[in-house]
């Protein structure tokens, strides 16, 4: 079986396919496509080029390989956040460029220039390998910097093979036909189709995973949104710590704070109040908007009595922040309500309904207070503090 064919069609492929995911804004897979689509061309130079004097075609497939490791190079530095050491990366080419004409103008030595294109190629893998070790903490990333490290490997053992069967007294024409051969062949292809496989695999990943955080998360204030508050809850409903304080708020009167100063103000009052929450609240807690200036936390473990605490430190620093340009509608303040999980509790949406009717009795009571759950607003408010 001949793999010539194979390997220039599955870099294409390859190649175009990672063009796509570049479209959805990831420059990454940009790089990708560029090295794949180097490499495909690199494949099929002596299929569609053996017309060219073979000096031409072999610098020319030389380029293009070296090109392909030049940017897989930069799409695993890109991949994971390194500088990208263009300078650099570019003098490895360009050197190696330099020994490869000799080599092939003046040496006129396939050998040698096998063992420089792979050695360059190597470099520049090994040095973006190097540098991203530390950030591969994801499964995908791991496999994907070992399947990088393969090829390397598979570099080394091969040229380690070839120096011995170039050598004086090597069987150089029994090799091409060897089992050896094909082993090495097929071997290549295999990590080659790996690798593919894994950088598409991880890029994939990475832009579902976007899509998927933004459909989960309120543009505004870049808390969650309804839906990823309700994900996030449910993912832990699953592992069974659902267990905890719901705290409701709503900015008070803001109809007013819109209709005086306009939409792009309350906005601003409405994102200031998730940078309390996110600033205020105890780790392992997270926030959500769950609508137009109404949030929704949950304190994972927290008592009732803790969730009151947390949601008065916020109330006092929100009404605290002044806004003294917002003084014509006299102090911006904000009303909460808190409920904790009960083992009664079918479904979140229980506690939540009784943090909402804590929230509500807490409004009725004159706004700017923290209603605990089951707490009579009339008669003994459990955090009350009066404008
Ligand atoms: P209360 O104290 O009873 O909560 O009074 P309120 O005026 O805050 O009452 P309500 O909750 O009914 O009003 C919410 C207003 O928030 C109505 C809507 O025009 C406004 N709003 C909703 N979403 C947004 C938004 O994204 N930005 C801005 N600026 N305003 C919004
Ligand atoms: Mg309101
Ligand atoms: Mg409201």
């Amino acid at each position: 079986m001949n793999f010539a064919f194979m390997l220039p069609v599955m870099m294409l492929t390859f190649g175009c396919t990672f063009l796509v995911v570049s479209r959805f804004g990831s420059r990454e897979a940009g790089l990708w496509a560029a090295g794949f689509l180097s490499a495909a061309v690199a494949f099929s130079v002596p299929m569609f080029f053996a017309w060219l004097p073979i000096p031409v075609q072999a610098l020319s497939a030389d380029a293009l390989f070296l090109s392909a490791f030049f940017f897989y190079s930069g799409a695993l530095l890109s991949r994971f956040r390194q500088p990208s050491r263009m300078v650099l990366r570019l003098g490895v080419c360009v050197v190696a460029y330099a020994a490869l004409a000799y080599s092939v103008l003046v040496l006129e030595s396939l050998p040698a220039e096998l063992l420089i294109s792979d050695i360059a190629c190597s470099t520049l893998l090994v040095f973006a390998i190097g540098s991203s070790l530390g950030s591969a903490r994801r499964t995908i990333d791991r496999i994907l910097l070992g399947v990088a490290s393969l090829i390397v490997v598979e570099a080394i053992v091969r040229n380690v093979i070839l120096l011995v069967i170039f050598s004086p007294g090597g069987d150089l024409e029994s090799f091409g036909t060897s089992t050896y051969a094909f082993v090495m062949q097929a071997g290549a292809s295999v990590i080659a189709l790996l690798f593919a496989l894994s950088a598409l695999a991880a890029t994939t990943l990475d832009t579902v995973e976007r899509y998927r955080d933004a459909a989960e998360s309120d543009s505004l204030t870049g808390l969650l949104n309804r839906r990823g508050f309700e994900e996030t809850t449910s993912r832990l409903r699953a592992r069974g710590a659902l267990k905890g304080a719901i705290l409701l708020c709503d900015i008070d009167h803001f109809k007013r704070i819109n209709d005086t100063f306009g939409h792009a103000a309350g906005d601003s009052v409405i994102a200031g109040l998730a940078e309390l929450l996110k600033a205020r609240l105890p780790d392992g807690a997270f926030a959500a908007r769950f609508g137009g200036e109404e949030f929704v936390a949950f304190l994972p473990g927290a008592a009732l009595a803790d969730g009151g605490k947390v949601a008065n430190a916020i109330r006092l620093a929100f009404s605290a922040a002044g806004q003294p340009d917002i003084a014509g509608v006299g102090k911006i303040t904000a009303s909460f309500g808190v409920a904790c999980v009960a083992s009664s509790d079918v479904s979140l949406t229980e506690t939540i309904g009784r943090a909402d009717a804590a929230l509500y009795a807490a409004k009725d009571a004159g706004r700017n207070r923290v209603m605990l759950e089951g707490t009579p607003a009339q008669e003994a408010p459990a955090i009350h503090v009066a404008y």
